[in-house]
């Protein structure tokens, strides 16, 4: 991917979050509650794709960030990360 395709791709991800955010903070009770019914679905979908990539392989190591060259122990940062906020809430 070019970097002209990679920043519009980037640029779009953190706008809709960022729509998304605003959404959350500023909307009534009554968006909020549509909002739930339909984001939160598409975001644990998302999540659980992303961490499908990021699933371990048969010698324990994360499937997406182990290269030719280097390998990564699974759990890696994705798992982190997502054990980070969705189970502790830091
Ligand atoms: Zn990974």
């Amino acid at each position: 991917m070019d970097e002209v395709l990679t920043a519009a791709l980037r640029d779009a991800v953190f706008d809709r979050l960022d729509y998304l955010d605003r959404l959350a903070g500023e909307s009534d009770q009554h968006s909020k509650a549509a909002l739930a019914d339909t984001e939160i679905v598409r975001l644990t979908y998302a999540f659980r794709a992303l961490l499908a990539e990021h699933s371990s392989d048969e010698r324990g190591r994360c499937k997406q960030c182990s290269g030719w060259l280097r390998s990564r122990r699974h759990p890696c940062s994705v798992w982190n990360i997502a054990h980070r906020h969705l189970l502790t809430g830091s």
